[in-house]
């Protein structure tokens, strides 16, 4: 994919570091926070070429999250679901204890709840597969309901990937992502992505990044770029494992539940085969016991990492309710996020840390 490449004959062939706030006067550029660096607008051609869009890129996801709600009006109606990002849903109670919006919750599956929410909430925010429950949402038809004029609909689209889910194309206003994930893809950078095909939007949020400062570092923004450039190499192998990983956990005698919308027992999978090109590389387990036994399945991966966070090339796992907020979930959820390694090393992982 050429975007984000310079392409001008005698270019080097990926925008190099650009470590500039300040440009000389007379060009279109000025500074760095208010127009942008060619670094960023590499991740930004990149991810906007993916997504279908144009891009604004920030410091963070949440930095990204926090620029669309810093679009909304006091007063505003915010839906939001009920299994959602914790950094979004403290974001968006914090506001809300501001009286600056109100906050109402949603079950995924409620698509006929959606519909109606989109003719009556200034922000209906989605997040497909959601985190860590891996619901999937009928996008196609939600994207499609009427809107209250002047609404938002939002989607994170983090653990999908513009390459499993374009929500611009299904009619979404604007698709929120952590770069931190698997866009950057290898744990070494923090960074966030909006993309809107709105052209008074891309204004507000490029000017919501300039006046709160929430800019991408530069290192970063070009860290993003290389990591996007194998996106999808690593997102294919990475869904290929969890594939065969989960349908293997379903069937081990210590593993209660999985959740995977690949898989024919996830409540969503219908819904994921349609919408999703592919299953994403997330997969959530409970194991029969409780909290203490999945604690210790946690301490016994070796190859896995017990660690947080998601969409690298090294497998991660964790155990949710034991993050706080997360308390509501079961107590013995591991979510894994399974990388690029063989599957047979991962699957021997498991094997053994489950014994
Ligand atoms: C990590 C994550 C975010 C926040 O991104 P940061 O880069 O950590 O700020 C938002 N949404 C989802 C689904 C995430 O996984």
């Amino acid at each position: 994919m050429a975007a984000g490449r310079p392409s001008a004959p005698g270019e080097p062939l990926n925008t190099p570091l650009v470590p500039a706030s300040n440009f000389i006067l007379g060009e279109e550029r000025a500074y760095a926070r208010d127009d942008g660096t060619p670094t960023w607008e590499a991740l930004e051609a990149l991810v906007g070429g993916l997504e279908d869009g144009k891009a604004v890129a920030f410091a963070s996801g949440m930095a990204a999250v926090a620029a669309v709600f810093d679009q909304l009006p006091v007063g505003a109606v915010v839906v939001l679901p009920d299994d959602c990002y914790q950094g979004v849903v403290g974001l968006a109670l914090a506001g809300a204890e501001k009286k600056r919006w109100s906050v109402r919750r949603l079950a995924l599956e409620d698509t006929e709840g959606w519909v109606r929410a989109c003719g009556e909430a200034d922000l209906i925010w989605l997040e497909s597969p959601s985190n860590p429950l891996l619901t999937v949402v009928d996008l196609a038809a939600i994207g499609q309901a009427p809107r209250k004029p002047g609404a938002i609909l939002a989607v994170d689209n983090t653990f999908a990937t513009p390459l499993n889910q374009q929500p611009l194309a299904l009619g979404a206003t604007v698709s929120v992502q952590s770069a931190t994930k698997f866009i950057g893809g290898h744990s070494d950078l923090l960074g966030g992505v909006a993309t809107t095909r709105d052209e008074a939007l891309w204004q507000a949020l490029r000017k919501s990044r300039e006046l709160s400062g929430a800019t991408p570092g530069t290192l970063e923004a070009f860290l993003a770029v290389r990591g996007a450039r194998t996106l999808a190499l690593r997102l294919q192998k990475a869904q290929e494992n969890a594939q065969v990983l989960a349908e293997r956990l379903e069937q081990h005698p210590r593993v209660a539940r999985v959740r995977y919308p690949g898989l024919p027992s996830h409540p969503t999978h219908a819904t994921a085969r349609r919408v999703l090109k592919g299953f994403g590389s997330i997969i959530s387990f409970e194991l029969h016991g409780g909290a203490a036994e999945a604690d210790a399945v946690c301490r016994r991966v070796r190859l896995i990492r017990h660690a947080t966070s998601l969409g690298a090339v090294e497998s991660t796992m964790e155990r949710r309710a034991a993050i706080p907020g997360q308390e509501h979930l079961p107590p013995s959820l591991l979510r894994l996020s399974v990388g690029i390694e063989d599957v047979e090393d991962l699957w021997a992982d498991l094997e053994a840390a489950l014994q």
